[in-house]
């Protein structure tokens, strides 16, 4: 029960990583604030979770969402406070920068950067101000590396990870840490979100290629849990975790 009394705020935790994310840091004791768009997948996790016990709480809010962001931050904040956030929601729909499929860019920019920055605003000062609090952005290996059809993709991933260590340098004189944890390929809904059909069999026929074990979202939660758990004077700043058969 490492997380016995914590606060903590997992966006996107209706499946994939978040999901698994819940589960774990549920069982070692942390009050869940569960939020996504999917209400059905968020009240079965929450039923689930609570009746092991845990304390659940359930925010439906789509995170490109400003005002209805800055309104969870308000409910939470009368909650007491956030102690940790795991800022994991996100989309890839996947295409050839020629295709011009704008309406595709301006969601992952919508929600893969402002998403990650309203949820950074919703609690942040309020960690700030009680002088502790540990915000965990979940980047991706393409935070570090750019793949044909994910330029818009890598570059919010880009983007989140320059956030995430410009304000681990300005939230260290409020005892704040950041962590930007970057992951490989995992199994989860993600591909689903490619609306480019080439685009998408291809990702996800080289994402499951016959004997290639990718990641599992329990493996990126054990990590979320080993950033969390560390003591109060160690900041994790950035973890990047591939399957083992994934060389870039
Ligand atoms: P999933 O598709 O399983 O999960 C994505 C989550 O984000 C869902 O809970 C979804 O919930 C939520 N979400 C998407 N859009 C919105 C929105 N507009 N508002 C609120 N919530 C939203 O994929 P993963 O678990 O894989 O993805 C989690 C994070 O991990 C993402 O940031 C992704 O980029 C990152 N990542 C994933 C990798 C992978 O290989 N799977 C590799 C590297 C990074 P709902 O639809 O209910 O709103």
């Amino acid at each position: 029960m490492q997380l016995q009394g914590k606060r903590v705020w997992i966006t996107g935790a209706s499946s994939g990583i978040g999901e698994a994310t819940a589960r774990l840091l549920a069982e070692e004791g942390a009050l869940v604030v569960l939020s996504a768009r999917r209400r059905d997948k968020l009240e079965a996790l929450a039923t689930e979770l609570s009746g092991q016990g845990a304390e659940v709480h359930i925010e439906v809010v789509d995170v490109s969402d400003r005002a209805a962001m800055a309104a969870v931050g308000e409910r939470l904040a009368a909650l007491g406070g956030i102690d940790i956030l795991i800022n994991n929601a996100g989309t890839m729909p996947l295409s050839p920068i020629l295709s011009g499929r704008v309406d595709e860019w301006e969601q992952m920019i919508d929600v893969n950067i402002k998403g990650v920055l309203y949820a950074i605003h919703a609690v942040y000062p309020g960690m700030a101000e009680r002088k502790d609090g540990h915000i965990v952005n979940i980047s991706s290996v393409a935070a570090r590396l750019t793949y044909q059809s994910a330029g818009v993709y890598c570059g919010t991933k880009h983007a989140v990870r320059a956030i995430s260590d410009t304000l681990r340098k300005e939230a260290i004189r409020f005892g704040v840490r950041v962590t930007d944890i970057q992951p490989g390929s995992v199994d989860t809904e993600l591909p689903d979100s490619i609306r480019h059909d080439k685009i998408r069999s291809a990702v996800k026929d080289n994402m499951y290629a016959e004997g290639s074990p990718i990641l599992k979202p329990e493996d990126i939660a054990r990590a979320v849990l080993y950033v969390v758990t560390q003591p109060a004077h160690v900041d994790v700043s950035e973890l990047l975790i591939r399957p083992l058969i994934q060389e870039n």
